[in-house]
């Protein structure tokens, strides 16, 4: 057994649930797929492997994940939850492009130190922060730059722009 699996099993364990066959497939099939997975994407990736799957054994699966430390869920602004590794994985934040949905991950030593700082500063107890930075990507201002000024293939969202006359 993996040490994934074993943290799987002694969550459930303690949950009073059994380990079954799917909730097994549900682990590896998650281990296996690397990035940010809704659980539309997963519960599709488990149905590849066995059309018996229901959908609601795999969000209640991808919950027990996410409580058992193996998860991590992340909001990405679309509404849906995505889930990524979390067990041993090391903390990162994300970019978001508003444009092509790219996501780019990224860690900061000094970000995560004015966040501890700020929570210090409240009395606030941190115990996790999901940093999420939207806007538009290198390739998408590099396409928008290409195509015509007339404003049609501007960024959804962008910074205001200030006029000095107003
Ligand atoms: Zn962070
Ligand atoms: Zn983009
Ligand atoms: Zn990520």
């Amino acid at each position: 057994m993996t040490e994934e699996q074993e943290v799987f099993l002694k969550h459930i364990q303690q949950q009073g649930l059994k380990r079954t066959a799917q909730r097994d497939l549900i682990l590896d099939v998650f281990l296996r797929t690397e990035g940010h997975v809704s659980g539309e994407d997963l519960y599709r990736l488990v149905r590849e492997q066995d059309p018996t799957v229901g959908q609601t054994t795999v969000y209640r699966t991808l919950r027990l994940l996410t409580d058992a430390g193996l998860a991590r869920e992340v909001r990405f602004g679309d509404g849906r939850a995505h889930y990524e590794h979390h067990y041993k994985h090391q903390h990162h934040d994300h970019m978001i492009c508003s444009e092509c949905g790219k996501i780019i991950e990224f860690y900061s030593p000094e970000l995560e130190a004015i966040q501890d700082a700020m929570a210090a500063k409240h009395k606030f107890e941190l115990t996790e922060h999901l940093l999420r930075m939207i806007g538009v990507c290198a390739d998408c201002r590099r396409a928008g730059h290409e195509k015509k000024p007339d404003g049609a293939n501007r960024p959804k969202v962008r910074a205001a722009t200030r006029h000095s006359n107003s």
